[in-house]
């Protein structure tokens, strides 16, 4: 990975200032340290996935999973994704780690399958750099032979940030990967600057409708952000895309996005991302 890529990326979408700071943060070497600091954590397992239900709206039940990444330090205890992510980005430890996201899920969604516990498509985050610098079509390949998980029961959630850079390269890879029959969905719809563009380019299945746009639903002088989230909905349908809203957290807003139209739910009103023990606790509750 070349660290002018990574640059170019960060400063498309952060802006100059992250450019400068990110410059300054590799001469002092500080990268080189987190760098160490998550190949290590690679190496020791100290990764985990953990787990939140998608809900269908009409039936309530589960009808899908996302995958969310933990960092479990051993003396700074569960670290966010947002707060690590970006730092494996930057170093391009991503690709390591994101193979290692795609294998763990697509083994485990095998198992919960085989088991009988679930029969759900599993989604991972992907971040643009494994679109643009990895091999992905050739390592999901590789992953789905060897656990075995049919390509349909795993979907990429991907952001509008693929189409930054290496436009056209990103969506062949997303082309390709959707031939293989693996589902794409179109994460943090609306919160970028290029939605509606990256809506005509990338070859999608879903879309997932920003918390942003969630948070404002059925509170006082909302009607204007109803509306857009209505249409957003209706938009979705109109060109074929399944729409799932993220970050639901009441009953209000729930109501709300039923009354849209809105496909699937997720967020803290049926469950949080937990670990896999929790999770399948919580499944045979909202069984399929
Ligand atoms: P995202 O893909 O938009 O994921 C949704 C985030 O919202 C998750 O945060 C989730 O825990 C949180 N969330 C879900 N429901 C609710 C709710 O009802 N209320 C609130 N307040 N939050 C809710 P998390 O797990 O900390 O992940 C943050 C971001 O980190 C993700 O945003 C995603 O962009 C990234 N990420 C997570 N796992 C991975 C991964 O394996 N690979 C990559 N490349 N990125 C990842
Ligand atoms: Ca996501
Ligand atoms: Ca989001
Ligand atoms: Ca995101």
């Amino acid at each position: 990975l070349q660290a002018a890529d990574i640059a170019m990326y960060r400063a498309k979408k952060y802006g100059i200032k992250y450019q400068i700071y990110s410059h300054l943060m590799t001469k002092a070497t500080l990268g080189l340290e987190l760098e160490m600091d998550l190949r290590r954590a690679l190496e020791g397992d100290e990764f985990e996935l953990y787990f939140q239900p998608k809900i269908d709206t009409n039936s309530r039940r589960i009808v899908g999973t996302e995958a969310l990444i933990r960092w479990l330090h051993p003396r700074k205890g569960v670290i966010s994704p947002n707060d690590f992510i970006p730092i494996a980005e930057e170093t391009g430890m991503i690709l390591k780690i994101g193979d290692w996201v795609i294998q763990q899920a697509c083994r485990q969604n095998k198992i919960w399958m085989d088991e009988g516990l679930l029969n759900v498509p599993i989604s991972v985050n992907i971040s643009p750099l494994q679109l643009w610098f990895g091999d992905i079509v050739k390592s999901i390949k590789e992953v789905l032979t060897q656990t075995g998980l049919p390509p349909d029961y795993l979907e990429l959630e991907v952001t509008e940030g693929i189409a930054v850079q290496n436009e056209i390269q990103a969506i062949e890879r997303l082309g390709a990967l959707r031939e293989l029959g693996i589902r794409i969905a179109v994460d943090d719809f609306g919160k970028g600057y290029s939605s509606l563009n990256s809506l005509r380019l990338f070859p999608a299945d879903s879309l997932k409708v920003d918390k942003a746009f969630i948070d404002q639903l059925s509170i006082p002088n909302s009607e204007k952000n109803n509306q857009i989230t209505k249409h957003i909905i209706s938009l979705a349908h109109a060109i074929g895309l399944r729409v799932i809203a993220e970050g639901v957290e009441s009953e209000e807003q729930f109501h709300c996005l039923k009354a849209f139209n809105c496909d699937e739910v997720q967020g803290y009103l049926f469950s949080r991302p937990i670990p896999e023990k929790e999770f399948r606790k919580l499944v045979p509750l909202q069984a399929t």
